[in-house]
């Protein structure tokens, strides 16, 4: 990576060359807990971005990562994930410039990244394929091969372990890849590939195109070139992509949106339920797809929760990500700031209560960067926008429920299902409950926890595939039936004479 008086000189890396920005068109990245300018990347042109597909496609056919063995590309991987954890400590501090989270969330993600990889090395080892008992001599079965050419498009929030969540499990499976970063967040994207080239995985196997949504996510997911997308962002771009991919009826993989229920019954341990419903919606400043933004309380509880909810919340130190004080870091851009202040005033337009927050903190020196205080809506109701769109920020809202079935219709009462949690000691009843929302992860007695080897994804409009475990691999796998004829003869079906 160029470093020119600090900041960042980013490139694109297309067939095994860096090559820098090719006109006047620059994307200065900023760190959002001071507005710094910290890297400046290029925007790739839509020519440039069918340049690097068309490197991904000729890289696909000639085999010369789809016909390594399954070891082979094993090998690779636990590669990049030794180059990641001795990368670690610079990862970690790019990441939190990037983004704006605090250290300790950036060290997880890190430290998770390369877990992915390592996960994806020792996937592509397992057994695979079927056989099957068919009707006549013949041995029926079935191989996985890669799909091709894989457009992955990730978001701002996770900047290295969404991609990861993509880039390794595309390259068990063989395919080559053009991999484009959120404009707000490409430094570890560039420092990943970094890492690939460092550890030989062959030339355009591997592409990194940088630039905007518009045209570099559009002309990806438009390619007659691409065979599969694989896209995380917001549920709008993801109805963009999958009209764009339907010109070559492309594979896709869409992680979206959410606007998850946390139900908290009278019986939970209430001092955990209070610690993970705050991780819940905190953790990330709230950016987090799966954020459990909606805390529903039973009746007899509510108020002694909202209160210590609120106790809590205030204690939460918000701050720059690399202070090691700070426990809630900046939010990514001022567009998104603005976006969560909109929604701050919005609800309370709405008649929500504002139990807590909502103000831009800019005391104590944060006033250069972007940080919004932890958020408590009480008195709220369902058909409220704050309570039925994703705001993406520290914004809660706590709502009261007086038995198990109205916890579960007011749950499922949104157009998202990406995740949702229940708080209780009765196992049964927890059970019950967890099994009617309509989601696609859930947790019982904890919330957000996300593991390499389960799968990710959402029901309704949250998303359509599974990212990570096994499915995630069977994203980026083709099936293919094999039938060997064990009696060969010819079958007499049209006569011979
Ligand atoms: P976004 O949809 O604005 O952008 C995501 C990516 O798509 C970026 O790289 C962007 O440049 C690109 N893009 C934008 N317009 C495009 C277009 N027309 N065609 C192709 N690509 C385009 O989302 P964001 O603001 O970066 O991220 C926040 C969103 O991501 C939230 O909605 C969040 O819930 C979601 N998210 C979901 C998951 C999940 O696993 N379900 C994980 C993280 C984030």
């Amino acid at each position: 990576m160029t470093v020119k008086t600090d900041v960042l000189e980013l490139n694109n890396y297309i067939n095994g060359e860096w090559i820098g920005p090719s006109n006047s068109d620059r994307n200065k990245v900023i760190n959002p807990a001071n507005q710094e300018v910290i890297a400046v990347a290029p925007r790739a042109t839509k020519e440039e971005t069918e340049e690097a597909i068309a490197v991904a496609k000729a890289a696909f056919e000639s085999g010369v990562w789809s016909g390594l063995t399954a070891h082979e590309r094993s090998e690779y991987l636990n590669k990049i994930a030794d180059k990641i954890d001795e990368n670690f400590d610079e990862l970690v501090r790019l990441e939190v410039m990037d983004n704006g989270k605090i250290k300790a969330e950036a060290e997880f993600d890190i430290a998770d990244a390369a877990g992915c990889f390592r996960y994806y090395a020792g996937l592509v080892l397992a057994p695979e394929g079927e056989t099957y008992q068919v009707p006549e001599d013949v041995q029926a079965m079935i191989v996985k091969e890669p799909v091709g050419v894989a457009g992955l498009i990730v978001p701002w929030n996770f900047p290295l372990l969404m991609s990861v969540w993509k880039i390794a499990p595309a390259m068990a499976a063989g395919n080559t890849i053009v991999y484009k970063p959120a404009e707000a967040t490409p430094i570890t994207a560039m420092k990943l590939v970094e890492i690939i080239e460092e550890v030989g995985v062959p030339k355009g196997v591997v592409n990194l195109v940088m630039g905007r949504g518009s045209v570099v996510g559009q002309t990806i997911a438009e390619s007659k070139d691409v065979d599969l997308v694989s896209f995380t962002g917001s549920t709008e771009v993801g109805r963009e992509i999958m009209r764009a991919a339907a010109g070559n009826l492309k594979k896709i993989s869409l992680e979206l949106g959410g606007k998850s229920p946390n139900i908290i019954f009278a019986d939970a341990d209430f001092e955990t339920a209070i610690d993970h419903a705050l991780m819940g919606i905190y953790f990330g400043s709230g950016q987090v797809c799966s954020a459990g933004s909606r805390v529903l309380v039973e009746e007899s509880i509510y108020d002694k929760f909202v209160e210590t909810f609120v106790e809590r919340a205030k204690l939460i130190k918000v701050g720059p990500g690399l202070d090691e004080n700070s426990q809630m870091g900046a939010i990514n851009s001022e567009s998104q700031m603005n976006t969560i202040l909109k929604y701050i005033e919005i609800g309370i337009e709405e008649g929500a209560t504002l139990a807590y927050g909502g103000r831009r903190l800019t005391e104590n020196g944060l006033d250069k960067g972007f940080f919004i205080e932890p958020t408590v809506f009480t008195d709220v109701t369902s058909d409220m926008r704050i309570v039925q769109e994703e705001i993406f920020g520290p914004v809660v809202t706590i709502q009261k429920f007086k038995d198990e079935e109205e916890a579960i219709q007011l749950a499922n009462d949104t157009d998202f299902g990406l995740a949702g949690g229940v708080f209780s000691n009765d196992g049964a009843k927890a059970l019950r409950v967890i099994k009617k929302v309509r989601a696609g992860i859930t947790w019982v007695n904890t919330f957000g926890p996300t593991y390499n080897e389960a799968p990710w994804g959402g029901y309704k409009m949250s998303g359509i595939g599974r990212s990570l475990g096994t499915y995630g691999l069977d994203d980026f796998q083709e099936i293919k039936q094999i039938n060997i004829n064990l009696a060969v003869e010819p079958s007499g079906w049209f006569p011979n004479k």
